[in-house]
């Protein structure tokens, strides 16, 4: 009887416990900011605008002194991209997006560590974004230091380190290695994004999206690639 008792109050106990992280689970969930767009309509208005730059019919929407004002008062950006620092792939020009559109991450390489994911993910749960862009690029030059120093032994940096995953899946692709490496690393980096716990309920359901693309530094262009 008194072994029934325990078996039961433990059961209770388990039940309890479910609940409440059950609770505290939705809690968290309901905490993240309501979405400033849908990511579907996120990533027409970053592809849209990213044709007028191939065009070179640049609007420049968002950048008068008005939206200044607008936005100085909050901000509530309707994508976050994460891009090289490589000076010829500034997000805001390539998309012709202004100020307070493009929540912005830039670091050689386009690499995640916890600071930049911790960033990606505070636009999410603060600032309403509901789209996550890796943007690599073509002739990436972290990525060419990483290509070619993979084989030497040794300390390397951060950077570097970061990088070696994409240029050991990429190893013995057909192609170029670079170009290989260059797409392997934007795949490896959506993946390791968006993994929390509330984030990755909110991807799995469909209303946050991370993509990848490769821009292009002769045409301008963004080739999208599949997930
Ligand atoms: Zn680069």
């Amino acid at each position: 009887m008194i072994r029934k008792r325990e078996f039961l109050s433990k059961i209770l106990l388990m039940v309890a416990i479910a609940t409440v992280s059950i609770t505290i689970t939705h809690a968290v969930i309901a905490a993240v900011s309501a979405p400033t767009m849908s990511a579907d309509e996120a990533l027409k208005l970053l592809l849209d605008g990213n044709q007028r730059f191939v065009a070179g019919k640049l609007e420049h929407p968002n950048q008068t002194p008005e939206r200044r004002a607008e936005v100085a008062k909050g901000q509530h950006p309707f994508a976050s991209v994460l891009a090289c620092s490589d000076s010829r792939t500034p997000p805001e020009i390539i998309f012709d997006r202004g100020l307070g559109d493009i929540f912005t991450v830039r670091v050689a390489g386009n690499v995640a560590d916890k600071v930049v994911i911790e960033s990606l993910d505070y636009s999410v749960k603060h600032l309403g974004v509901r789209l996550m862009m890796v943007l690599g690029h073509r002739r990436c030059g972290a990525v060419i230091a990483a290509v070619a120093g993979h084989e030497e032994e040794g300390d390397v940096g951060p950077m570097l380190s970061e990088l070696r995953p994409a240029v050991e899946a990429s190893k013995g692709m057909a192609g170029d290695p670079v170009e290989n490496a260059v797409r392997e690393n934007v795949k490896l980096v959506m993946k390791n994004l968006a993994t929390s716990e509330e984030l990755s309920a909110m991807v799995k359901s469909g209303e946050l999206k991370v993509v990848g693309g490769i821009y292009d530094l002769d045409t301008g262009t963004i080739e999208m690639l599949k997930n």
